[in-house]
């Protein structure tokens, strides 16, 4: 799953591989910047902010991608055949003497100028992965909606930005969180993030994401993408539901045991079924 920590490594290969170097290339398969050419710029920073990726030109530009579920960059020697995937799922080409750094099903791509970056990223609250991470302001933020689910405060990139739903569910069942708790009613909100937070930094260096300490499939993940699996550590079988307004679902994993609702949380558990979760689509 494309989060924080996946943005983050990429920014740190694409600066490796881009960093102070003139393009060569540096073209767009997209219908918005496709008469856009990027042949002779030089490319300055690459920084990640929440889960946006910035490429910014010294020529004063900024491109700023998305990966969302799944987009990726590839980079590669120039005359390797590319791996990410068939043609038309490439978005941009940017190519030095060196490297081929090729963008395969990136979205909100856009050109700005790099003056104007804040237009695409200043409603992102603090970074949980960023040098300018700030705790106290990522807790106002969520706390100023006491009755917004947890689960779906730690995904609004306006609170802080970088966690997404594997890191949202992982964290949950770390502390034992039902994901439908009122966020005034989460009992210890900062330890949840600084959970979250531990849990990314611990797998920015790589693509592998565990959340367990143990990579092998199946056994990295405590509860996201197992439904119906025993949880790990009480046996229970993991649900899955959906999470959010309307359009906006996320699919939420959680143990029904381990992170039993604490208090009634909405109109259907006030009346008599305490620890049953608020009404969602099981699949
Ligand atoms: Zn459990």
């Amino acid at each position: 799953m494309p989060e924080g920590d996946t943005v983050w490594l990429a920014a740190e290969r694409l600066r490796a591989a881009l960093g102070g170097a003139t393009l060569r290339r540096g073209e767009f398969r997209i219908p918005q910047l496709a008469t856009i050419d990027l042949t002779g710029a030089t490319v300055g920073e690459v920084v990640p902010r929440g889960k946006h990726l910035l490429i910014r030109l010294e020529d004063g530009r900024t491109l700023r991608t998305h990966f969302r579920m799944d987009g990726s960059w590839h980079i590669y020697r120039p005359g390797t055949p590319w791996k990410g995937g068939p043609a038309f799922e490439v978005r941009a080409v940017l190519a030095t003497d060196e490297w081929e750094c090729v963008g395969y099903r990136l979205h909100d791509v856009e050109l700005v100028p790099t003056a104007e970056e804040e237009r695409l990223v200043g409603h992102l609250g603090p970074d949980v992965l960023g040098p300018d991470w700030d705790l106290d302001e990522a807790l106002c933020r969520l706390s100023s909606a006491p009755d917004e689910q947890i689960g779906v405060a730690l995904v609004d990139q306006r609170n802080l930005a970088g966690i997404g739903n594997l890191y949202k569910v992982e964290s949950l069942f770390l502390l034992g969180v039902h994901p439908w708790t009122r966020v005034a009613d989460v009992p210890d909100l900062a330890a949840l993030v600084v959970r979250a937070q531990t849990l990314m930094r611990a797998n920015r260096h790589h693509p592998e994401q565990t959340t367990t300490g143990n990579p092998r499939r199946g056994r990295d993940h405590w509860v996201f993408g197992r439904r119906g699996k025993p949880c790990l550590r009480c046996g229970t079988a993991i649900l899955l539901g959906e999470q959010g307004p309307p359009l906006k679902e996320r699919v939420t994993w959680w143990c029904p045991t381990c992170q039993a609702a604490r208090s009634p949380i909405d109109p259907q558990a006030r009346t008599g079924e305490p620890d049953h979760p608020p009404p969602v689509t099981l699949r």
